[in-house]
């Protein structure tokens, strides 16, 4: 076992322990154990609704539905405008018998995965969850499931460089990013994002802003200013020109500073940063954007995090501390025990 697939099992332990304590309504005993999880020491200076919070967030699940529906015809696109062999897709069970209609309806060929492969080990199983494989043609998209069972099953070994290059080139991924990671382990997002973040300079493009949408950008960018992963992105713009919303609106959707804790944990801010200071009008919570986030203990905390965020309309930044303030009054105070514990990406 590796260090960091150690280091991600704990945290799982964790979460699955915040999240029993939640259940006997022990809250403040999880939000301790919640700071400890994902290296943080979080001052409030106001009265957390920790009750409040521990309620899950109600999605829409007709707008969920539409989402997913819309996501999928983009991916049908993708490939039939020749940007990639095959794709794939994550979504939650309920939804398969209307995703396999739709896909016989289009035409499409794919393949569907209703069991995990051991993918990371038990812990990280997630039942609920299906995939599809879609591809050009019948081959490209059981191709793509036949590789992606390997690569999952590694367990965080070290997979082969052979697999790696064949799926970045059925996904069509920009072979700098696919470069990037290939010597790496299998890891979890969380991991994957902040080895773009430490490649990143300067610019972090808006198109590559896969936080709030994975519309124009599907893959794990080796930086987020990556310049062939933004042509590919705005190669995508005008295949879905008449069916994406109006593009001043993504931009306004993900031209936007992001606060980043886990794949489960982040923050998009309709706002502006000035030097160490992201001053923001609203904030959108990963709960909100996607449906993972929004449930059990990762839920909580994005809950408790947004409490704070609510009251506050700037927050100063450094690489130890996440100061959110109204005014000139402090509101809440979020320490990194790690140098890494929380990152600020500036989208523009
Ligand atoms: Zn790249």
């Amino acid at each position: 076992m590796t260090r960091i697939y150690q280091e991600l099992l704990k945290f799982k332990r964790s979460i699955n322990e915040a999240q029993d304590l939640i259940g006997k309504k022990e809250f403040g005993s999880a939000l301790i154990k919640l700071q400890s999880a994902f290296g943080v020491k979080i001052k409030f200076y106001f009265e957390l609704d920790l009750s409040k919070a521990a309620k899950s967030a109600k999605m829409n699940w007709r707008e969920k539905e539409k989402a997913l529906f819309f996501r999928l015809e983009c991916l049908i696109r993708d490939i039939q405008a020749g940007h990639r062999k095959a794709g794939f897709l994550f979504f939650e069970k309920r939804f398969l018998p209307g995703v396999r209609n739709f896909l016989k309806k289009e035409k499409a060929s794919f393949f569907e995965k209703t069991e995990p492969d051991d993918f990371f080990g038990e812990e990280f199983h997630d039942r609920d969850l299906a995939v599809i494989f879609l591809g050009e043609s019948d081959f490209f998209a059981q191709r793509a499931r036949y590789l992606n069972g390997i690569k999952n099953g590694a367990k965080f070994a070290k997979v082969g460089g052979q697999i790696n290059r064949e799926l970045g080139f059925l996904f069509g991924y920009p072979s700098c990013c696919v470069d990037d990671f290939m010597t790496k382990d299998a890891y979890l997002d969380r991991v994957f994002v902040r080895k773009i973040f430490k490649n990143t300079g300067r610019d972090f493009f808006w198109e590559l802003n896969f936080f709030v949408s994975r519309l124009l950008t599907y893959h794990f960018p080796c930086s987020f200013g990556c310049q062939k992963s933004r042509v590919l992105a705005r190669k995508r713009l005008k295949i879905l020109n008449d069916k994406l919303p109006p593009l001043k609106e993504i931009k306004a959707l993900a031209a936007a500073p992001v606060i980043f804790f886990t794949e489960d944990a982040y923050f998009s801010f309709f706002g502006k940063i000035k030097g160490n200071e992201l001053k923001y009008e609203k904030f959108l919570p990963s709960s909100q954007i996607s449906f993972s986030c929004s449930r059990g203990a990762n839920g909580f905390f994005v809950n408790v995090l947004s409490q704070a965020f609510a009251r506050g309309d700037r927050i100063v930044f450094s690489e130890k501390s996440l100061s959110v303030f109204a005014g000139q009054k402090l509101v809440a105070q979020i320490r990194g025990r790690r140098g890494d514990s929380y990152l600020v990406m500036n989208f523009k």
